[in-house]
């Protein structure tokens, strides 16, 4: 892979995860796959999306939901949009410049309007499943938005969106990895730093429980794949790299807070 001297590989690189809400009242029930023994005892979940900064680069994994989304799904805590902690941090929605969409379920999608100068990058498989004839069937319809795969449906004719197939290396030092398992397309990102590899697995482990114990999430899109998985992270990982899941509020526990912006943002390298 070829670094460039403003890329993502220089010593500058930031990567943050950006909580912008929390849900308390979950189980651990409704996270597994199969049988759990203690699937009543409650299991909190948090909201992410992430940031890469690197000199002039940003680029964004995931847009999150809205506050009104928050209301109308209920249970869930909205604390701040993801643009008002990337201008705490010192950025700025207005200059990422690609907006990485690890998959089409509604916590993140939300708000691809909201960072008008990204190019919006996800797998064509995506894309395809979600305006499918299956989309709107059983229990996968509900983790939709379809007002945003609308939009983003239309974007694909202005040239905004960006639809790839497996790996695609989105600039230097970030490449996308197209997993499956939670959904037809999901990928998950794979960021090199000096200071070691980073990959934001989003929902390919929504918890570090998932891939450390080997035990996948509720929802499933194929079972084989969501393995698989949970073997490319760790390959893409490799044995010093990081690995950020998308939902776990232990990430604020492994990784430090940003001064002033605790239970916001933690700085993942
Ligand atoms: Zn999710």
């Amino acid at each position: 892979m070829t670094a460039e001297p403003s890329g993502v590989g220089d010593g500058d690189t930031r990567v943050y995860a950006i909580r912008f809400a929390h849900r308390e009242a979950s189980v651990r029930g409704e996270h597994f796959y199969g049988h759990d023994p203690c699937s009543e005892s409650p299991f909190p979940i948090d909201y992410y999306v992430w940031l890469i900064v690197s000199g002039e680069r940003t680029v964004l994994v995931d847009a999150g939901f809205t506050a009104e989304t928050a209301r109308r799904r209920g249970k869930r805590d909205y604390l701040q949009s993801p643009m008002e902690t990337i201008a705490a941090l010192g950025s700025d929605a207005g200059r990422v410049s690609h907006l990485i969409l690890s998959h089409l379920h509604y916590d993140h999608v939300g708000h691809v309007a909201d960072f008008p100068s990204a190019s919006v990058v996800l797998q064509e498989s995506e894309l395809a499943f979600w305006t499918s004839r299956h989309a709107g069937r059983g229990e996968h319809a509900r983790l939709a938005d379809p007002e945003a795969i609308a939009s983003l449906a239309r974007e694909n004719f202005t040239g905004r969106v960006r639809l790839v197939n497996g790996e695609h290396e989105v600039a230097p030092g970030v490449t996308v990895h197209r997993v499956g398992g939670h959904t037809p397309g999901l990928q998950v990102t794979r960021v090199e730093t000096a200071r070691g590899i980073v990959v934001l697995a989003a929902d390919g482990t929504h918890f570090f429980e998932n891939i450390e114990q080997d035990r996948p999430y509720g929802v499933v899109n194929h079972l084989p794949s969501m393995y698989e998985a949970f073997d490319t992270i760790r390959a893409l990982a490799g044995p010093a790299g990081v690995v950020v899941p998308g939902h776990d509020p232990r990430v604020r526990e492994r990784f430090p807070a940003v001064p002033g912006l605790e239970g916001l943002a933690v700085r993942v390298v």
